[in-house]
């Protein structure tokens, strides 16, 4: 079927950096100089905005 649901974004609590947020550095240790790529969706407790975000490869 090719239309299966995306998997459900993962909900964290708020205390991410917004550049991590937005995908423009690594989610998970913060790396802006290392090739990300997307790691997935994010949503931030109490919000209902969903995040893209991005990683190094820093934990896999
Ligand atoms: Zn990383």
């Amino acid at each position: 079927m090719p239309d299966a649901l995306p998997p459900a974004p993962t909900v964290i609590d708020g205390r991410v950096s917004i550049v991590r947020l937005h995908g423009e550095a690594c989610f998970d240790c913060g790396a802006v100089h290392e090739p990300l790529r997307a790691a997935g969706h994010v949503v931030v407790r109490g919000s209902t905005q969903v995040w893209q975000i991005v990683t190094c490869g820093c934990r896999s």
